[in-house]
């Protein structure tokens, strides 16, 4: 029930969700609080008592109040994400912390990771899909980058190595370039770890290698050395490359 000693506020939201809470000013002193409270009734006619911490731009909560609990009222889908925006800033960070951190895409949807940001930050957390669509801009972005290191290179080295990995079942390679900078520094381009199809074999290893090598818009004739292990594989794509 509405206390009337508290004082009402009514604040201009963009998002519709806003229109069927009101804003109030609890407690005194140091425990003095906003709440935003739900003033919609429940299906049985009573005032329903739905009340959360005031949170800014923040409607999470109060989306999935409404459409839990009033079904009655609709919101449109998309409508809280387009209006409030995601900060790019903020949702870069969540993504390296998720990548660099081996996470799942789902800890971005963490209940206490949630309620962190919604209550101590401004930000809106990002949904499963969120992460995925960001890591995609991330990662073309560092294609793009590497892609303009490569094409401004005249000459590099090259190291790799292939491995199976006998739980899984699967073969790997790994790739990457050397090179001097303009101050005649060693520099490092990390180019990945890429899955074999099929077998390691020096033929379908050279496979994949051209496709890294499209990808990056690396041109053999660039590939002054390659390192490897003596592995039967590896001399066959070496004697394979020299032929280039
Ligand atoms: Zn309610």
């Amino acid at each position: 029930m509405m206390d009337t000693k508290t004082k009402v506020r009514h604040f201009e939201r963009k998002a519709s969700c806003w229109r069927y809470f009101v804003t109030r000013e609890n407690g005194e002193g140091d425990n003095k609080e906003l709440r935003d409270y739900c003033t919609l009734l429940c299906p049985d006619q009573t005032p329903c008592s739905y009340n959360c911490a005031h949170t800014g731009s923040t409607t999470t909560s109060k989306n999935r109040h409404i459409r839990e609990n009033h079904k009655e009222i609709s919101l449109p889908a998309k409508e809280n994400r387009e209006q409030t925006g995601i900060e790019k800033e903020f949702a870069e960070l969540v993504v390296k912390m998720i990548i660099s951190g081996a996470l799942p895409y789902q800890f971005a949807e963490n209940f206490f990771f949630k309620k962190l940001i919604e209550k101590y930050t401004s930000q809106t957390p990002l949904t499963y899909y969120e992460v995925k669509r960001v890591e995609d801009v991330l990662y073309n972005e560092k294609i793009k980058a590497m892609r303009e290191i490569i094409s401004s290179l005249i000459t590099v080295s090259m190291t790799t190595d292939g491995w199976k990995c006998v739980p899984l079942k699967k073969s790997f390679i790994s790739l990457t370039l050397h090179y001097l900078n303009s101050m005649w520094n060693h520099q490092s381009l990390d180019l990945g770890i890429y899955l074999i199809e099929g077998s390691h074999s020096a033929s379908n290893i050279l496979n994949k290698l051209e496709q890294i090598f499209s990808l990056f818009e690396l041109e053999k004739s660039k590939i002054s050395s390659i390192t490897a292990d003596n592995a039967s594989n590896m001399k066959k794509l070496v004697l394979a490359f020299s032929t280039y």
